[in-house]
């Protein structure tokens, strides 16, 4: 016997009260998640709709009071259909349980209120006032309301009232003589955003790129697009085209994009086209605003959403493309239960939509370019800036030597020298801390050599009783005091903050506006967008920020970029680290020289000669790939194996340890006949969060498959062992799975 959970409003808060029912054995090989069924409910037995939101083989309550479903309703595929369908894919591949999933699918209820206005139509516009007022008798509001209606034919209840008081009784009375009509209308928060016309016809060689995809397109091959294309070369244009073309065909359009702060620019370049047809959505948004947008595009008033990551889970009835820009960037990665990775969930959607996926990036993550050059994404090439614009010529800097000569500041003579150069002729600069505030970065100050270990080969960084620890295995050696590589005895921790860097610039250059972008100064609604539009304006001369200012913001007059330490990224705790800071270098220089004139980028470093650095400098995202791939497959890291992260927290540290411990032994129990790649328990990156500790074991295998099994498996002892009732548990897959959900 097959048990259901159904729910019977998807939309309602209470998605913990679904009821379990029976299926009728004739039905029982077509039920599926996310299908709409018919079923007796409640005392009277009334024909109720819902949605299956799980199927068991074990019955909750007393197997006779369970009743059976009327039949599968298939006539109506609906949005929730599919949105169901992509919660239940959540919760699969990448744990937690079914009402996680939902909440992250269907983020808005229904109890947000709909906003209304009145709106009122004159039916005595044009008429002679005084063969009106005879029917109408005395009164002050009356007669004034009167001369409104026939000099207005259309109007808002709200507008009139700020000058006439007028009430219901008298609204009541204008109606009965049919002097006016009433109508209550809805109005939608969300807010639309004003831009330009913009018009402009693809080059030679976006139109070739844009051919190419059609032209897949419609010999029904929609494997995903790799649209590799250098800063500035236009690929948002490509993706405004290839909307156009999919828009005028009825459909609709998701276009991701990595952060908060990139809405509006890239909002603005798409109402350049289409206008009130776009919208988007973002976790900042009042959820009036959210609730309102989300109804609009399920009515189909709105063709285009952009937003961050949960923009994929726009009710749109029917996607026609999915576009990801800046594919590369971390934050398309979950970080909470689900921890989903939203390119992946993309392609999934777009199996179930049956349409294209297109994802752009200056510089695409390892594992895109790897499917890529494995034929399970095709690839589409930009290689030259719009209009042949120079890339910005790069020059790195040596800190250790500035050190030595004397220079302790965070700014050396070189960058000094060149702002100096930029503020004198009236442009604009940019410094860049790549600063994720939670690790501390252990180098050589003088040949720049971070400490790594020597099993994982990623940075070690420095605990506070004096050791280095590897975050992955654990590999722990005390502090060295002199560097392994040059002797030098300047080797330690180094860390900067964005407000040190502002204060630092202010002190060197005390006439300058400097302006500060970073995680503590953009927490409220608008933050990003005012902090951007004051430096566009030329309100500033100097824009210092995390990697948050790096992105997608065209400044026509900045001629300078200057990356402070990036050591920083180059040294994180992490075996990405590589890319990561291949990714940020490249695109804070190509953030130099959109202007006119040809742009400037000084990078910082006490590691000059380092390869990654070096070669995102020169923009040479082939050699870096083909670098790179050989250390991955060198170590088993993504994209070559797959990981899954075992991550944990508890309050008790030996409890948590323990409790890894049992689950590494356990997942070594279950897949004996395979020699499991497994490392760990060790401490994350963050050891502690408010009183709890954090541990993780790690977990390798060219199949993303087993690691599911795996997870599955873990699932199951961690719930059937009360010990671990007390150890928060989360499961983090990475890589390997992309291009397997096209097949
Ligand atoms: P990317 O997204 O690849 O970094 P953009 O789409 O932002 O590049 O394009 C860079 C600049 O070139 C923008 O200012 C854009 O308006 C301009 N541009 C790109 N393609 C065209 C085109 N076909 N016609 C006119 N201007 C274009
Ligand atoms: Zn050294
Ligand atoms: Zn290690």
């Amino acid at each position: 016997m097959l048990y259901l959970d159904i729910i019977v409003d998807i939309n309602c808060d209470d998605l913990d009260r679904s009821f379990q029912y029976k299926v009728p054995q004739a039905l029982e090989d077509r039920v599926k998640i996310g299908m709409m069924v018919s079923f007796p409910f409640g005392k009277s037995n009334k024909s109720q709709k819902g949605y299956i939101i799980g199927i068991s083989k074990k019955a909750k309550i007393e197997e006779d009071r369970i009743k059976y479903i009327d039949d599968i309703i298939t006539s109506e595929e609906t949005v929730e259909t599919k949105l169901l369908a992509m919660a239940y894919h959540l919760k699969e591949y990448y744990g937690g349980n079914m009402i996680m999933a939902l909440k992250t699918v269907f983020p808005v209820k229904k109890q947000v209120q709909h906003k209304e206005r009145i709106f009122i139509r004159s039916k005595v516009f044009n008429h002679n006032i005084d063969d009106l007022r005879e029917k109408l008798g005395r009164g002050k509001i009356k007669e004034e309301f009167l001369q409104y209606i026939v000099n207005n034919q259309f109007f808002y209840l709200d507008e009139v009232k700020k000058h006439i008081n007028i009430n219901k009784k008298h609204l009541d009375e204008f109606e009965v003589l049919k002097f006016i009509t009433r109508e209550s209308r809805e109005i939608f928060r969300n807010e639309i955003i004003k831009s330009e016309k913009n018009d402009f016809q693809l080059n030679t060689s976006q139109r070739e790129v844009y051919n190419n995809i059609i032209r897949r397109w419609y010999s029904g091959n929609y494997i995903p697009t790799l649209l590799y294309g250098v800063t500035g070369s236009g690929k948002t244009n490509i993706y405004i085209e290839l909307a156009k073309h999919v828009i005028e065909k009825g459909k609709d359009v998701i276009c991701l994009i990595p952060e908060i702060a990139l809405t509006h620019s890239m909002v603005e370049r798409f109402c350049g086209h289409f206008r009130e047809k776009v919208s988007f959505l973002h976790s900042r948004l009042y959820s009036g605003e959210k609730y309102d947008t989300l109804r609009q595009a399920k009515s189909g008033n709105i063709k285009i959403m952009i937003g961050p990551r949960s923009a994929l889970f726009t009710p749109f009835k029917n996607v026609g493309l999915i576009i990801i820009d800046e594919e590369h960037d971390a934050s398309y990665k979950s970080e909470t239960v689900p921890c989903y990775d939203t390119r992946e969930l993309a392609i999934f959607r777009a199996s179930l939509e049956n349409c294209p996926v297109v994802m752009g990036s200056a510089t695409p993550s390892l594992e895109s370019y790897y499917y890529a050059k494995e034929g399970i994404y095709a690839l589409e090439k930009l290689e030259n800036r719009f209009n042949m614009q120079e890339l910005p010529t790069c020059e790195i800097v040596d800190m250790g030597k500035e050190l030595k000569s004397g220079n302790r500041s965070i700014l050396s003579r070189r960058l000094i020298e060149e702002i100096q150069h930029s503020l004198r002729e009236n442009m604009q600069v940019m410094l860049f801390l790549n600063r994720r505030g939670y690790y501390s970065c252990f180098i050589c100050k003088e040949c720049g050599e971070g400490i790594k270990c020597p099993h994982c080969d990623v940075s070690l960084t420095l605990h506070n009783n004096g050791n280095l620890v590897c975050h992955y295995c654990n590999y722990t050696s005390p502090m060295v005091k002199t560097c392994p590589k040059c002797n030098s005895k300047y080797i330690g921790n180094i860390s900067m903050g964005t407000q040190k860097v502002e204060e630092e610039v202010q002190r060197v250059f005390p006439k300058a506006r400097v302006l500060r972008m970073d995680y503590d100064n953009t927490r409220s609604k608008n933050a990003h967008r005012e902090i951007l539009a004051k430096f566009g304006n030329k309100e500033a001369d100097i824009l210092v920020g995390t990697q948050m200012i790096v992105k997608g913001h065209d400044f026509e007059d900045v001629n300078l970029v200057g990356v402070l330490l990036a050591d920083m990224a180059i040294n994180s705790p992490s075996y990405k680290s590589n890319e990561t800071c291949f990714q940020l270098l490249t695109q804070v220089v190509g953030r130099a020289g959109r202007s006119k004139v040809k742009g400037k980028a000084i990078i910082q470093s006490f590691n000059p000669d380092n390869s990654t650095i070096n070669l995102a400098a020169k923009q040479d995202y082939l050699e870096f790939y083909k670098n790179e791939i050989l250390f991955r497959k060198l170590m088993s890291y993504p994209p070559v194996s797959s990981m899954l992260f075992i991550l944990a927290e508890a309050e008790n540290k030996d409890l948590l340890y323990k409790g890894l411990e049992y689950l590494k032994k356990y997942a070594i129990a279950i897949m004996r006949d395979r020699l499991l790649k497994i490392i760990g328990p060790a401490p994350q990156v963050i050891e502690k969060i408010r009183d709890n500790y954090r541990g993780l074991i790690i977990i390798k295998d060219e199949d993303y498959n087993i690691l599911i099994y795996i997870k599955d498996k873990l699932e199951e002892y961690i719930s059937i062992n009360s010990g671990y009732n007390k150890i928060a548990i989360k499961f983090d897959f990475i890589g390997g799975k992309n291009g397997n959900t096209t097949n």
